[in-house]
């Protein structure tokens, strides 16, 4: 369930709040000064980027000993 911020033009409270499928309507209430004037702030993700290198080193080594 995706998470959406909004800001309040009221008291400038920014507060987030589930999007859920029934409220998928506009207008959030402010949970401070219980205004609606809402602003929905858009978030945006960033994706770290990995390096992708794999380097596997790995050399065994077995001695032969052989006792006479
Ligand atoms: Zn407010």
């Amino acid at each position: 369930m995706p998470i959406y911020e909004y800001i309040c033009n009221s008291c400038r409270e920014k507060f987030s709040r589930l999007q859920s499928v029934r409220e998928s309507r506009e207008g959030i209430d402010c949970p401070k000064c219980s205004s609606g004037d809402t602003k929905k702030l858009i978030s945006s993700f960033c994706c770290s980027g990995g390096d992708s290198g794999l380097s596997s080193s790995g050399h065994s080594h077995s001695h032969g000993g052989g006792g006479g």
